[in-house]
């Protein structure tokens, strides 16, 4: 069955990196939104040009939109045998649209990743990312390499070499609206799964692979109940 995954925590939390890792390891997609919007504002299409200005505010963009583009990736063929969504949903509107994108795919497998809020604000502020491909530089060029490694070649990506910048909305203020705005919109998404029998929470303030290896465990018994006779339900 699918291994349909998708993770919800606060910015900083590590999603994005955690979702790159078990992506990889699992040989499914990671879909990132904030990663396609911000492709979409560096190449000037049209919807980049439309959420710009919200993004460098710290706000969501409009719930349609980015279902529609959600929608839209997870009809490729390679996200058929499941997928790990970072930063979708993110709005109770949003989960109600994804429930219905999923239909009969099997069940989705939710992992809330907690982190203190000292710690995302000390997080946020110091984190960098490539200007090239965007990668974060937390993230291990191959899945397995310890985030220590980054400091090898602070300056630079361990992907594909590019220089590492500071995000546009990871600046001070920036980083409090985004906080602000994931309490009001995206902690209720929390109350919305965690009924489910596939509902898992992570600790995220440890070690990257601390985090990785329990998030792993989450996923693998999320599934296991998925695949009961009747496990998955309600979605
Ligand atoms: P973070 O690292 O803060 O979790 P992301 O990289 O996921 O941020 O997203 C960056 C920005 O892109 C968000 O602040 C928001 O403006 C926009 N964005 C990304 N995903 C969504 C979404 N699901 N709904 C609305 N806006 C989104």
């Amino acid at each position: 069955m699918a291994l349909n995954v998708i993770m919800l925590g606060p910015p900083g939390a590590g999603k994005g990196t955690q979702a790159e890792r078990f992506a990889h390891g699992r040989g499914i997609p990671k879909i990132s939104t904030g990663e396609i919007l911000r492709r979409a504002v560096e190449e000037g299409t049209e919807i980049g040009v439309r959420v710009k200005a919200t993004m460098d505010r710290g706000e969501l963009v409009n719930d349609e939109l980015i279902s529609g583009i959600v929608r839209e990736r997870l009809e490729k063929a390679d996200a058929r045998s499941g997928f790990i969504l970072d930063g979708f949903p993110r709005t109770v509107a949003q989960a109600e649209a994804l429930d219905l994108m999923i239909g009969d795919r099997g069940s989705l497998l939710v992992i809330d990743i907690v982190v203190p809020e000292t710690e995302l604000v000390r997080r946020l502020a110091s984190r960098m990312i490539c200007a090239d491909c965007g990668a974060n530089a937390g993230e291990a060029a191959e899945p397995g390499l310890a985030l220590a490694d980054a400091n090898t070649h602070p300056d630079h990506c361990r992907r594909c070499g590019g220089q590492l910048v500071q995000r546009a909305d990871d600046t001070n203020g920036v980083v409090r609206e985004r906080l602000k705005v994931y309490h009001c919109q995206t902690e209720p998404l929390v109350e919305y799964y965690r009924r489910r029998p596939t509902f898992r929470s992570v600790d995220g303030a440890q070690s990257p692979d601390n985090v990785a290896a329990d998030l792993a465990t989450a996923v693998d018994s999320a599934h296991l109940v998925a695949m009961a006779p009747g496990g998955g339900v309600p979605r």
